[in-house]
């Protein structure tokens, strides 16, 4: 194999295979640093010495990424995880309660020793999709990386390079964070941008409040009276440690909760008194017809509308705009003369108008009143939409900025600090970068991609 020398873009230096090792390490280095070192394989010739001292390295669950970060408490001989517990903390309350891992946070050795899993590098021998690989060294390795992503910088430059969003493990020194600082150092790579997750919520909750964070903290869910659960799973998907014991505790302590969702999924089943089953895609139709029965029924907070919010009626138009079609014009179809009833709603949604009316009127008239969305609903076009509607209910309704309520968007909370911190990978000399979803796209046809696909 030839060892070609690569010249570094940011820094006009020449890398050989030496150097691209040597800045390997740079770039991953500190994966060595804080975290658990344990053996990933546990047929090594590591075996659990009985008589060696036993560890426990406190830690967190890494690599699930449902938003949380529970308490794992990892027992370590010789290198090899013995068994894995959670926050047993004695005085557990409501306002520190324990974090308790889950079960994928709890059966994490059995990911970390499954016969499956890839513990060496190994090198394709067949053709693409006929998964033919055979065993290398770790040395053939680097070999093979800096033959492979030189070629590809000295022939098309950084730019064909792309580390994708989500790669990996998805923690801060496994995942693609380390690799993103390596080919930042190498010259840089294609970016990207938008996500996964927040692909519309993350745009329109800042267009509506001006901030995404827009949450309560999650032991005010206890003064709650009402709370709807609209296409969110908890006691599935978690979305951050302990979720579903802050549900479970708001519903102890008297809060109705009604689940919507196509599915009837474990928090329906498990946390939910009533559960309303969805046509998928539907919800801003469920919504509207929410806001019809709210406004009809004289169910909105007057005083909260004129004093923070805009576009409500004529009388709350934005200066310039006075003219324009206000929310209210929509929903009672003053214009397009399509009022948004119940039973306009049933047709579209499949949710019986009998239904949509008494939801309508329990959300509006119990307060205060959790309107808490899922992010599924919003990972479609238009999905920003439902992020709207939602916010609006609880605007109208005046659950917003009171114990016990919440704004919906994406609901993110003050004062709780950054989500979380990534290695630091530094910045990306490349400044082009694509939408998230379309780096497949681009391997197939990069060289047809331009400005009209977002790039
Ligand atoms: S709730 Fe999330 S962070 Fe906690 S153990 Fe489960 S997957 Fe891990």
């Amino acid at each position: 194999m030839q060892d070609k020398k690569l010249k570094l873009p940011s820094s006009g230096i020449s890398i050989d295979r030496r150097n691209f090792i040597k800045w390997t390490s740079l770039a991953t280095g500190t994966l060595l640093g804080p975290g658990v070192f344990v053996s990933c394989d546990r047929n090594s010739s590591d075996t659990v010495d009985p008589g060696r001292e036993e560890w426990i390295i406190r830690t967190a669950c890494p690599a699930h990424n449902c938003g949380g970060r529970c308490l794992l408490k990892v027992y370590e001989q010789n290198g090899i995880i013995t068994r894995i517990e959670t926050d047993d903390r004695q005085g557990d309350d409501i306002s520190d309660p324990q974090l308790r891992a889950c079960i994928r946070g709890r059966s994490y050795r059995k990911r970390q020793y499954h016969p499956d899993r890839l513990k060496y590098p190994l090198v394709r021998t067949g053709e693409r999709g006929e998964a033919k690989f055979k065993r290398i060294s770790w040395d053939e390795a680097y070999d093979l990386m800096h033959y492979k992503i030189s070629g590809v910088i000295e022939k098309y430059g950084n730019s064909a390079i792309h580390v994708p969003y989500g790669t990996g493990s998805y923690t801060n020194t496994n995942g693609r964070w380390p690799a993103a600082r390596l080919m930042n150092l190498l010259g840089g790579s294609l970016g990207f941008y938008n996500s996964y997750s927040w692909a519309c919520i993350n745009i329109a909750t800042p267009t509506i409040f001006g901030t995404l964070e827009t949450g309560n903290q999650r032991q005010d869910w206890m003064n709650s009276r009402y709370i709807l659960m609209w296409g969110w799973n908890p006691a599935e998907m978690k979305d951050g440690t302990n979720s579903d014991y802050f549900i479970r505790k708001a519903r102890d302590n008297g809060a109705r909760i009604v689940c919507v969702d196509p599915r009837m999924s474990p928090s329906a089943v498990a946390l939910a008194d009533e559960w309303i089953p969805v046509r998928p895609g539907t919800d801003v139709a469920f919504m509207s017809a929410m806001a019809w029965v709210i406004i009809n029924e004289n169910l909105t907070d007057n005083e909260f509308i004129e004093r923070c919010c805009s576009g409500f009626d004529k009388t709350t138009m934005p200066a310039g705009y006075e003219n324009e079609e206000s929310y209210r014009d929509y929903i009672l179809g003053t214009r397009d003369g399509i009022p948004k009833t119940p039973e306009w709603a049933e047709k579209i949604t499949a949710v019986p108008a009998s239904t949509i009316r008494r939801i309508a009127i329990e959300y509006a008239s119990t307060r205060p009143a959790i309107l808490y969305q899922g992010y599924g609903m919003q990972r479609r076009a238009y999905g920003e939409q439902v992020v709207r509607a939602g916010a609006t209910l609880a605007a109208i309704t005046g659950n917003i900025g009171i114990p016990g309520g919440w704004a919906s968007g994406l609901a993110n909370q003050a004062g709780g600090g950054p989500f979380w911190t990534v290695f630091p990978s530094g910045s990306n000399p490349v400044k082009v970068s694509i939408p998230v979803f379309l780096w497949t796209e681009a391997v197939i046809r990069g060289k047809e991609l331009g400005p009209e696909h977002g790039l």
